[in-house]
């Protein structure tokens, strides 16, 4: 990879993780920004490719170079997939990330509750109340969805997923994935990061991807596995 590539963001913190991802003296990043192009881009894509496709395309054609975009977001299994792609947008694109992070982690603990009680009430007839499980019970209520060390359990799984498309200026294009596996906390808890990554615990960590250090983040994440792949498809063309 080498020369000048745009990558098709306005997302300061985004930008931030993807030079450092891709900290390579040889290759000129530039924001949208610094290359001067202001494109309106409407991301009507149904999935994250579509969308990172669509903004590096935007890019590649008002610039006439190659463009790289990403997109990605937060996918929670109990929310049926939300927000998914309408991450940035869920809410309301100026709601602050502390209400949008309590939202979820009222809805997922209200998704455990609903699981315990429906495999409860069953328990119950055929065993009775016995005082351990009343104690369980307990617990499960405090902390919905927990394993036996009060660690978010696989009720509370999510990921964040991020996909990365090269545009070319004649239309060629490249689009690749990143996967991150987590599990949503019970509260906001780190000052790393940005969006939802206080209430994404990551279960090998024991702690949210907001409590971990950008480098240890770059290395686990979605976007950083996403970018490395990218960066070795467009190395192995040199
Ligand atoms: P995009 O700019 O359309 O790709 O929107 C991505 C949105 O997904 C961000 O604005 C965040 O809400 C969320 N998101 C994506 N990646 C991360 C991450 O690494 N940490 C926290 N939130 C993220």
């Amino acid at each position: 990879m080498t020369g000048e590539i745009i990558v098709a963001t306005g997302n300061a913190h985004k930008m931030q993780e993807i030079r450092e991802i891709l900290s390579d003296p040889g290759l000129g990043l530039v924001s949208m920004s610094e290359a001067g192009i202001d494109v309106e881009i409407i991301e009507d894509g149904s999935t994250f490719a579509e969308n990172a496709i669509i903004k590096a395309r935007a890019v590649a054609m008002a610039s006439g170079r190659m463009a790289l975009a990403d997109d990605s977001g937060l996918v929670v299994d109990a929310m049926d997939g939300e927000p998914g792609i309408q991450s940035a947008r869920f809410m309301g694109r100026d709601t602050s990330y502390d209400i949008k992070n309590r939202a979820i982690i009222d809805r997922v603990n209200e998704y455990c509750r609903r699981q315990a009680s429906a495999e409860g009430s069953g328990a119950e007839d055929a065993a009775g109340a016995a005082a351990e499980e009343a104690a369980e019970e307990a617990a499960e209520e405090a902390r919905p969805g927990s394993l036996a060390d009060g660690t978010p359990g696989p009720l509370r799984s999510a990921r964040f997923v991020c996909a990365v498309a090269a545009v070319w200026p004649d239309g060629r294009v490249e689009c690749v994935e990143g996967v991150m596996e987590g599990r949503i906390g019970y509260e906001i808890a780190g000052e790393n990061g940005f969006g939802y990554d206080p209430i994404f615990f990551l279960p090998e960590k024991g702690k949210t991807s907001a409590e971990i250090s950008p480098e240890e983040k770059n290395a686990l994440s979605h976007r950083g596995q996403a970018f490395r792949k990218m960066k070795e498809l467009l190395d192995e063309e040199q």
